[in-house]
């Protein structure tokens, strides 16, 4: 059992090993059979194909508005924390109220990230996703102690922009979920330019730029004008490839430690933050923290103990 703490609660996570057996896709899963999801940032998600057979316009999967207006408190908390006075009881109050926020808004974009994932997995017979190295981007300029990391705070404060679009959280999910359901994950390559090739004719745009909303192809023949995010969902169905990875079966909230890191001792420090090292937890004992693993240290302000 991990105990966690996330704003103003405790939570406690078990973990346990049951054994299930894998279902296979139900056949309208295999009629809609692939999608390929691309994580937007003004939006959580653009789907290559509708994720309501019936419904077009659910192929862009918006934010929420109860995670816009917790954004929105959180911004006007944060306002109200800079103009109180050093050490007055008055910065404790708001400090406390803005930490609150912060773990409502994670609370929430999490919870919508869920119903997300699950959709996709009951829905489709394989989910394909770009291969994020948010082991890599996010990682903690902690350093050691012999060796402290430099700009921590900044780097720490990115790190938080770049988990809020959460790419690792939705293939986390999708990587037990997917065996759930009877459906696959498969992924593309970090490397592939989504966005810079054309999904009808494989023409590349090496100047496209953020800012370029659409995606109009260069090539005369095919002159395939699209959303840039539809264009790169589309992308990644096509050349997807499948995550062939051990069954497992955990979820956050009952994973060895609620951020649903591994506990191993001998994982890699950065390695790969699929669900599969979760399958051996090691010898039973305390394990010590691992400090120096990005997905180990408690995100969102939470700190967690090791029971045991
Ligand atoms: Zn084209």
């Amino acid at each position: 059992m991990t105990i966690a703490r996330g704003g103003h609660r405790w939570y406690a996570s078990v973990l346990c090993k049951v054994q299930m057996d894998l279902p296979s896709p139900t056949r309208s899963q295999s009629e809609r059979g692939r999608v390929g999801v691309d994580l937007g940032v003004k939006y959580l998600a653009a789907l290559s194909k509708p994720l309501h057979a019936n419904e077009p316009g659910s192929a862009v999967v918006a934010n929420p508005r109860h995670v816009r207006d917790a954004a929105r408190r959180l911004t006007r908390a944060q306002q109200a924390l800079s103009r109180t006075r050093k050490g007055s009881s008055r910065r404790e109050r708001t400090k406390r109220r803005v930490g609150r926020l912060h773990h409502e808004l994670a609370e929430r974009r999490e919870a919508h990230l869920h119903q997300l994932t699950k959709r996709l997995a009951t829905e489709f017979s394989e989910i394909a996703v770009e291969d994020l190295n948010v082991a890599g981007m996010t990682r903690s300029a902690r350093g050691t102690t012999e060796a402290p990391g430099r700009k921590v705070r900044q780097k720490a404060g990115l790190n938080r922009a770049i988990l809020d679009a959460s790419p690792g959280e939705l293939r986390r999910q999708l990587a037990y979920k997917t065996k759930w359901y009877g459906s696959k994950l498969a992924v593309l390559d970090r490397w592939w330019p989504s966005s810079k090739t054309c999904s009808d004719c494989g023409w590349q745009n090496p100047h496209l730029t953020l800012s370029d909303r659409t995606f109009a192809c260069g090539n005369e023949t095919c002159g395939l004008q699209l959303d840039r995010d539809m264009n790169a969902a589309r992308n990644i169905e096509q050349h997807a490839t499948l995550d062939d990875e051990p069954p497992v079966a955990c979820d956050r909230r009952e994973t060895s430690n609620a951020r649903g890191a591994p506990v191993s001792p001998a994982t890699p420090p950065g390695g790969r933050q699929e669900a599969k090292k979760r399958e051996d937890t090691g010898p039973p004992g305390p394990v010590p923290p691992q400090r120096s693993d990005p997905l180990a240290s408690p995100p969102r302000g939470q700190e967690q103990t090791k029971l045991f």
